[in-house]
């Protein structure tokens, strides 16, 4: 069963627009994050531990991380895009961001960049830089954590920025011809599946030109780990999961792009649930709700609360 077949998934959109597979290499570029730091807030997200997400080492070139990245892939893509993923990728001087940025793109085969940040993070200038890159034909995107549009569980989960500045942030982005990935975040504390479609309403009211949908999972080192622990939080079964992806995956136009249905993480990192461990169950029991239920805009003209 092909995840391809029911969803517009980004392998198949590059496939079309390449002509060539094309992935995703990932890439640590040193940066920190003002959620960390101090400077928008302290301790982070509280589902955070950028470690259980960057692969690659900050002090490594990015040329040395691209080749590895080529190289782990073997003949799976024969094109890439430089995905700037650990912490906020936007969160330095311009000029930094440059360099960074240009280094990943002078390299063999790179046909774009991704650039994962918060919506606090991308300031005019940054946007910029990002949209002369379109101008040069490169394929662009901006991934944007947002992971709810709901505020009081941002406020909840520490993320330090409300939705208001996610608006805001996919608003000036259109301007620049960038296309935004928003990533959300399935079974976030004190949400069910009602506040999960309502975030869907809210992001696609907004200019979007992907979605990236993971489970809320439980690592070492974050907040919740702790509170995890202490029973005080609960995490998604993989079958609810499946039907929650299932709806809102449903509900979401054709022409929006999925970057991902689902996440994975490592043990001993990973604490809950166990089923992200491995990335084809959940993508296949995703697949099998679509399978039964319809696609990827099957229901875009149903109601899209769930009562
Ligand atoms: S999820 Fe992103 S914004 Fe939140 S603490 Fe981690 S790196 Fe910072």
């Amino acid at each position: 069963m092909q995840l391809d077949q029911y969803v517009h998934t980004l392998g198949r959109y590059l496939k079309g627009k390449f002509d060539n597979k094309v992935r995703k290499l990932t890439l640590n570029a040193a940066f920190t994050c003002p959620n960390r730091d101090g400077t928008l807030g302290k301790g982070g997200c509280t589902f955070c531990n950028v470690d259980s997400f960057s692969q690659q080492s900050a002090t490594t070139p990015i040329s040395e991380q691209l080749a590895r990245g080529k190289k782990q892939l073997g003949n799976k893509a024969q094109q890439y895009l430089a995905y700037f993923q650990a912490y906020t990728s936007t969160y330095r001087e311009v000029e930094y961001l440059k360099a960074q940025y240009q280094s990943a793109l002078i390299e063999a085969n790179i046909v774009g960049l991704c650039v994962g940040t918060r919506p606090d993070c991308v300031p005019d200038e940054v946007l910029q830089l990002l949209g002369s890159y379109v101008m040069q034909g490169y394929e662009v995107w901006l991934e944007l954590g947002l992971q709810t549009s709901h505020d009081a569980t941002l406020k909840r989960i520490n993320r330090g920025h409300q939705f208001s500045a996610y608006q805001d942030a996919v608003n000036r982005a259109q301007k620049y011809g960038i296309k935004v990935c928003t990533h959300l975040i399935l079974g976030l504390p004190g949400e069910g599946q009602t506040e999960v479609m309502q975030t869907l309403d809210k992001v696609l009211a907004e200019p979007l030109a992907g979605i990236k949908l993971h489970p809320l999972h439980i690592v070492e080192g974050s907040i919740l780990a702790k509170a995890y622990r202490a029973g005080k939080v609960d995490v998604l079964d993989m079958d609810t999961y499946a039907q929650w992806a299932g709806d809102f995956i449903r509900h979401t136009p054709q022409e929006i792009i999925f970057h991902r249905v689902s996440a994975t993480a490592n043990k001993p990192m990973l604490i809950a649930p166990d089923w992200c461990q491995l990335r084809w169950p959940s993508v296949t029991a995703v697949c099998q709700n679509l399978a039964e239920h319809g696609g990827q805009g099957a229901n875009t003209n149903s109601p899209l609360i769930i009562k």
